[in-house]
């Protein structure tokens, strides 16, 4: 576009679609030059495709909050005006209400919002101006007063006028209208999820549960995003160095605003235990992301105390596959009795500090990561959150119910990769098996509880028969599972 009178003519037609009145020149693709070109309005321009404003996305484009002109509807009726602000994206082509979301762009304009007959404000902000809609119009706001409204807004740049569209984002709507707003269904509104562990997989459940529209979160983890993490977690670079609680509770918020989400860094051990028992008792569902045995023991302990299902998800080293185990205390095997079960299996995941999780990043062995990890992270992610809201669900009409016979087992097997020197390594290929197991494929699988599990199963009273010792002489010990039986 090095053509000086070119660009000028270019200029001028971008001028008249955003003024969107009809002007001297107009832009036609030349299919020869397979470029956009000005022609003057009237030349013929052979092998040429006519562009206009409906071709052309040029304006930009402003969003406003529904629900802040509603709140402040009657300062702006009384004044006639309001200031407000808006995040700048792209050069400025996107302007996002300040108050819709919770990240807002690092450079802000300011605004004014004033009432059609109210004097034009002076001021090289923002100028946003609400008219009557035409009537029936699908895209004003209904305002307080009974009237809709549209709005456009004027910016000053480079010593010119220039028009931006505006729309309203309504994504809390009045609670009275009983809209479900941005999400598809508010059926989970009641529903509390404690998540503890923000990796990966915590963090990818918790996102994916928000727009599920669960309206309760507790996130329980004391670290921090690291810039190693980013490559898996919804987390971004910009989020470095940010605890992850608050990193997801920012990502909920962005799904779902309404979701009253409570962030926690702190790491579950057995010197917090009673704090960690009031977290369980206020969910419905725990999901378990943390990748050391203690603490999922100690979690463990605390649900099947509590009664309350709990889920543990992992990848297994590397991510060659991973695991999701449900457990509906005394009614499905635990995770004592997994382990118990299932050492190999239940080891697999496990590393013995978050410190070392950080440091080998699933990698426990001198090679490269492969590319692809996160991808190899997300089936068990996925798998992870579609039990959750199956469990959120169980006591709601949901078409979902049907769902219930092919998520029957207590645990779930997934390998990305018949990874060698593990168990799997002689799977056969994909492609050739129909009724042995393979990769790429969940399997539900069935194991029973230990009846003398010291979490869920009758440990003591089964330890005492074998020694001939009266349960009754340990009265003063603390309660212990299994005891009361
Ligand atoms: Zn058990």
């Amino acid at each position: 576009m090095s053509d000086p009178q070119q660009q000028q003519m270019i200029r001028e037609a971008m001028k008249s679609i955003a003024e969107r009145k009809p002007g001297r020149t107009k832009l036609v693709y030349d299919k020869t030059k397979r470029t956009i070109v000005a022609v003057a309005e009237g030349a013929q321009a052979p092998r040429a495709l006519n562009i206009t404003a409906d071709d052309a996305d040029m304006f930009a484009v402003a969003t406003l909050s529904s629900a802040w002109l509603r709140e402040n509807w009657t300062q702006l009726a009384r004044d006639g005006s309001i200031l407000t602000s808006l995040s700048s994206w792209d050069g400025g082509d996107a302007l996002t209400h300040s108050v819709l979301g919770v990240q807002p762009s690092p450079i802000v304009e300011e605004g004014v919002i004033f009432l059609d007959g109210a004097a034009s404000p002076a001021t090289d902000s923002l100028r946003i101006k609400l008219s009557p809609a035409a009537t029936g119009s699908k895209t004003a706001f209904a305002a307080p007063d009974g009237k809709s409204y549209d709005a456009i807004c004027a910016r000053i740049r480079t010593g010119e006028e220039e028009k931006i569209d505006v729309f309203f984002a309504d994504v809390q709507p009045e609670l009275a209208t009983r809209r479900s707003g941005i999400l598809e269904s508010t059926v989970l509104h009641d529903k509390g999820v404690l998540i503890i562990g923000l990796g990966t997989g915590g963090a990818h459940a918790a996102v994916e549960l928000a727009k599920c529209g669960v309206g309760r979160f507790i996130l329980v983890d004391r670290d921090r995003l690291g810039v190693g993490n980013v490559v898996r977690h919804p987390g971004g670079i910009s989020q470095v160095g940010r605890y992850k609680v608050n990193v997801v509770r920012d990502l909920i918020h962005e799904k779902n605003p309404a979701a009253d989400v409570t962030a926690l860094q702190v790491e579950v051990g057995y010197e917090n235990q009673d704090q960690v028992k009031a977290l369980v008792a206020g969910a419905d569902l725990v999901i378990c992301g943390t990748d050391n045995r203690p603490s999922k023991l100690l979690i463990n302990q605390l649900c099947i105390e509590g009664n309350k299902p709990a889920l543990y998800g992992g990848a297994f080293r590397r991510a060659y596959g991973g695991q999701v185990l449900r457990v509906r205390p005394k009614q499905s095997p635990c995770q004592q009795c997994f382990v118990s079960a299932m050492p190999d299996e239940a080891s697999d995941v496990e590393v013995s500090t978050t410190e070392d999780a950080e440091a080998i990043a699933y990698s426990d062995q001198p090679v490269a990561v492969e590319p692809g990890l996160s991808l190899d992270v997300l089936p068990i992610a996925n798998m992870l959150t579609k039990l959750a809201l199956l469990d959120l669900l169980s006591d709601k009409e949901t078409s979902l119910a049907v769902l219930k016979r092919d998520f029957d087992a207590p645990w779930y097997l997934w390998l990305n990769r018949p990874e060698p020197g593990t168990q799997y390594a002689n799977w056969p290929p994909l492609s050739e098996s129909s009724d042995e197991m393979t990769i790429h494929r969940w399997y539900g699988i069935y194991f029973e509880r230990d009846p003398e599990c010291p979490a869920c199963g009758n440990f003591l009273g089964s330890l005492a028969g074998h020694y001939g010792i009266d349960l009754g002489s340990l009265e003063d010990l603390p309660a212990l599972p299994g005891k009361e039986s």
